[in-house]
This record gives C-alpha cells, sequence and structure tokens, in this order.
C-alpha cells in the first residue's frame, strides 16, 4: 500500500485558527480522491480492502481539523500535529509537500515564519523524500512569477519579483523551494515534481481567509459591500479546487518532472469577479473601494498548454459553475442550518 503524505500548513504563535488555505483545500480533496478512486493504482480507500494509506500533517495555522474530520475513522488515514520546520521521522512512498501559508493576509503576519516554512520545512521534506526514496511533490505558486512582465505566464519566463518586499517572503521563499527541489532531484537523484498554483477557490475555504474570492462571497452573504482593492482592473484566473486536485495527483503519476502551471485560463478583472458574486448572490451587493496592497500583481494568467500535453489535464469547472459550490458550502457555515430561511 502507497503511503501518501500531505502537508499542510505551518505553525505560529497565533491562534488564528478559523482559517484555511488553498493548501488545505488541495489537501483535503487529494484525501478524499485516494479514497474513492480504483485507477492509477490508487485504491478504494475503505477498510479491508487495502489501498493507499494517507497521512496528514498539519499544524493548524490556517489548516482546520474539521476539513477532514469526516476521515477520521477510516483506519487507513492518520493525522499528526507537527510543523513541518521541525524534523520528522515517516515511511511514505509519495510526499505532497503543500505547507505554507497562501493567503497574503496570512503569509505577511509571520513573514520570517513563513520564508523558513518554505526553506527549512521544504528542507526536512527533501530530507525525508530522500531518507526513504519517496516520490516528492512541491506545490509552487504563480507568485514565482510576481507582477509578470510577460502575459500569459509560461513556464519558462523567470518572473520578476521584489526579493525586498511585503511579498517576497512567499514568493521569495517559493522559488528557494523550488531551487532546494531541483538541487535534491539533481545531487541525490531525487523523484520530484513542481506544480505552480494560481488562485485557487472552494468550499471549506476559510471564511475569512482574507483572499478576493472568499471576502467577496462572505460578504455578499453578509450583506456587506464587496471590498475592492485598488481601481479593480488588476486581473486573476481563477481555479476550482477539484481541477487542481486533479492536476496534482496526475503530476504525481506522471512522468514528468515540471514545473508545471496548474491553474484555470479565464482571466477576471477584480471587478468583474465582483460582477458574478453579484449575479450568483445578490444583485443588489455594493462595491466598495480600498486602497490596494504593496506589489500587487497588475495580471495573472497561466499559459497551461504545457499540462495540456504533458499530463493531458486541463481544468472543467468554469468560474460561474464553481462559485455557486463554494457559495452552498459558505452559506452553511455563516448562517448554520437556518440558511433555507436566509434571504
Ligand atoms: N530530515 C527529516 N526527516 C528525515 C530525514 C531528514 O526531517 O527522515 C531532515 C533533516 O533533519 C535535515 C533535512 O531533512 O535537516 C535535510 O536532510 P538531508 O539528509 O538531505 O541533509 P543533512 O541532514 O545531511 O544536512
Ligand atoms: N482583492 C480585492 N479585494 C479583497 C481581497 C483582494 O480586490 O477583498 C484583490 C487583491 O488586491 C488582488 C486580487 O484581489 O489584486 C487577488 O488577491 P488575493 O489575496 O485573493 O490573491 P493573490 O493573487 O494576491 O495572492
Amino acid at each position: 500500500a502507497t503511503l501518501v503524505f500531505l502537508l499542510l500548513s505551518p505553525s505560529t504563535t497565533t491562534t488564528t485558527s478559523s482559517s484555511s488555505s488553498v493548501a488545505h483545500l488541495a489537501a483535503v480533496g487529494l484525501v478524499s480522491r485516494q479514497y474513492q478512486s480504483g485507477g492509477a493504482g490508487r485504491m478504494a480507500f475503505e477498510e479491508g480492502t487495502g489501498g493507499d494509506s494517507v497521512i496528514v500533517v498539519d499544524n493548524f495555522f490556517t489548516g482546520r481539523k474539521e476539513n477532514v474530520a469526516h476521515h477520521a475513522g477510516n483506519p487507513n488515514f492518520e493525522m499528526i500535529r507537527h510543523d513541518v520546520v521541525e524534523p520528522i521521522l515517516l515511511e511514505v512512498d509519495q510526499i505532497y509537500h503543500l505547507a505554507c501559508p497562501a493567503s497574503p493576509v496570512h503569509y505577511k503576519f509571520n513573514p520570517v515564519k513563513t520564508i523558513k516554512t518554505n526553506v527549512v520545512g521544504t528542507l526536512n521534506m527533501l530530507g525525508l523524500a530522500k531518507r526513504v526514496g519517496a516520490r516528492f511533490l512541491l506545490t509552487s505558486t504563480s507568485e514565482v512569477y510576481g507582477d509578470p512582465l510577460q502575459h500569459p505566464q509560461v513556464e519558462t519566463y523567470w518572473g520578476n519579483v521584489n526579493p525586498i518586499g511585503v511579498r517576497s517572503c512567499y514568493d521569495e521563499g517559493k522559488r528557494t523551494a523550488e531551487t532546494l527541489t531541483m538541487d535534491y532531484h539533481r545531487g541525490a537523484n531525487l523523484e520530484v515534481r513542481i506544480a505552480r498554483i494560481f488562485n485557487t477557490y472552494g468550499p471549506r475555504m476559510c471564511i475569512d481567509d482574507g483572499r478576493v474570492v472568499s471576502n467577496f462571497v462572505a460578504q455578499a452573504l453578509r450583506k456587506e459591500p464587496l471590498t475592492v482593492y485598488g481601481d479593480g482592473k488588476q486581473t486573476r484566473s481563477f481555479q476550482y479546487v477539484s481541477d487542481l486536485v486533479e492536476g496534482l495527483m496526475k503530476l504525481m503519476e506522471g512522468e514528468h518532472v515540471g514545473p508545471f502551471n496548474l491553474g484555470n485560463p479565464g482571466e477576471f478583472t477584480m471587478l468583474e469577479l465582483a460582477k458574478v458574486v453579484q449575479d450568483t448572490i445578490d444583485p443588489n451587493a455594493r462595491i466598495e473601494f480600498r486602497a490596494n496592497t504593496a506589489d500587487d500583481p497588475h495580471k495573472r494568467k497561466p499559459d497551461i498548454t504545457k499540462a495540456k500535453e504533458l499530463l493531458g489535464w486541463e481544468p472543467k469547472v468554469a468560474l460561474r459553475n464553481g462559485l455557486p459550490l463554494m457559495v452552498q458550502d459558505f452559506r452553511t457555515r455563516i448562517f448554520g442550518d437556518q440558511k433555507q430561511q436566509q434571504p
């Protein structure tokens, strides 16, 4: 049985526990898929049928136990509270290294901790992979392209990143994580995979995560104004979480190191996103402009030609189809079971 090992967010001294990262969403999805799918060496993850065992490692800085609570009784599922900045000894065949807060609000909260997670945390996971001969998948980010001067972004683009800015702990951290990954690959012959994840959203995301999709959805449901930062003309491309999970698993099981962009090429300005949220939740939702944050990338859109050709992967869920699935989950969590009575 393959032991799949998922790493989630790093710890910090704060007790902010009501938030969730894309990494966590993805990890939760991965666990679910391991349970369900039968093909490609992945087996039904049920008692008595054999199949993969899954160990989830999280420190619950941005992740929440509730996100995986439904797997708790499964004998092939195990959860460990641990921070990847500290070494750990485990016997595993595959490592999905997703640890790091991914919302700018969270990764700027303790920037030194963020870069330690990306550098020391990644080093520890690579050391673990080397010791047990596991295949190692790094979830990097579209932020390695910085405020890109090429559009859309192709994997061969080296990026335009400010090394001393407030986002550097995350984007330079992930760039270093990619470097470490390739150095272990070349130097220690480790089997590695690198994904560059673009903006992702979906159910189980923390309501107060601070990112734009979760903010707009929660604001519209609570009848608060949608906060658009800057002039709202900056763009992002939004990927539904199940597409990301499928891409990560195809990457892990495939033959190619990458890096691969994993994102939905559908590109929206923040004002266009606000419109989609209005259409989905409340046409009367107001928009309120706020000052933008420093070094905010002006545009972002993945070129996914490489993933299409080499992984046979492309996203299936458009924003207008994915958003309602997230809204349903947010509605339940914000209003509880009385949701049907909410306007
Ligand atoms: N490491 C770990 N678990 C393991 C093996 C290694 O956490 O099962 C950590 C180890 O503590 C070290 C890092 O991974 O800090 C890098 O390990 P490696 O063996 O590559 O380098 P070295 O220990 O020789 O510096
Ligand atoms: N943003 C916004 N309103 C919000 C939160 C974010 O307009 O309430 C903008 C933010 O300035 C950025 C974009 O939305 O241009 C995406 O931000 P997010 O934090 O979701 O992710 P990023 O791509 O910056 O990591």
